[in-house]
């Protein structure tokens, strides 16, 4: 997957990690490829209790570039406790500042509550990914000094709203990724997302932006390496 990400023209890759184990598998990915770095995270609807002393050694290694995924998803049913995800994210918040790390944040039914985590952690800095909300909200976020991330979601003929989100956001704000194997573009409806496949949400933000997709390649990869400063 990695070579043919590369041979698609995706030379720099983010490996991010849901859970202990499997954040221990996107450093280890981290270490074979050196296009890919690593996220350490514990995503909000992991039922298990985050083991937050391992996370942060792990977190030390050198190509640990961010704590992700991490956030607050209020949506899914049978997720845990809202003050049980609130209070793992602040504490996920801390380990980032100490290891002066930024965070990618996941966010469904959520936005209020990670804009006021987000505004009371003092020196958080970080990227929404999957970015799925409206310009008003995408202001909101850009305030605080957050990045946003588009995925193929931008490709599908309801969104509208945040095609609108991708024509606005500041150049130097601006990132993209696939969330892969999730959330594949609308020509490959059906299909497991590849990190390939990220060039078909960068055609059509640069096509949206009236950019080529050379600019926008290079605009891309000063925001990764301003945000994820480790992957220079
Ligand atoms: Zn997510």
């Amino acid at each position: 997957m990695v070579e043919k990400a590369v041979a698609a023209g995706v030379t720099r890759l983010i490996a991010v990690g849901v859970d202990l184990e499997r954040s221990g598998n996107a450093v280890s990915l981290s270490h074979a490829y050196e296009e890919v770095w690593a996220g350490v995270g514990h995503h909000p609807l992991e039922p298990s209790e985050p083991d937050l002393a391992a996370m942060r050694r792990l977190a030390r290694d050198e190509m640990v570039v961010v704590i992700g995924e991490i956030g607050l998803d209020f949506e899914h049913v049978g997720g845990p406790h809202k003050d049980l995800q609130a209070q793992r994210l602040n504490e996920l918040f801390a380990i980032a500042t100490d290891l002066d790390l930024p965070v990618s944040v996941h966010n469904r039914g959520a936005a209020h509550e990670l804009l006021s985590a987000i505004s009371a952690h003092h020196g958080i800095r970080g990227v929404m990914h999957y970015f799925a909300l409206d310009w008003e909200w995408a202001q909101r976020f850009l305030e605080v000094g957050f990045y946003l991330s588009f995925a193929g979601l931008i490709t599908r003929p309801s969104r509208d709203a945040l095609r609108d989100v991708v024509k606005r956001c500041p150049a130097d704000r601006l990132l993209l990724e696939t969330d892969s194997p999730y959330g594949n573009s609308q020509q490959r409806m059906g299909m497991p997302n590849r990190p390939a496949y990220l060039i078909d949400t960068a055609e059509l933000v640069a096509e949206l932006r009236g950019i080529s997709l050379e600019q926008l390649a290079d605009q891309e990869r000063a925001n990764a390496i301003n945000l994820f400063q480790k992957m220079k």
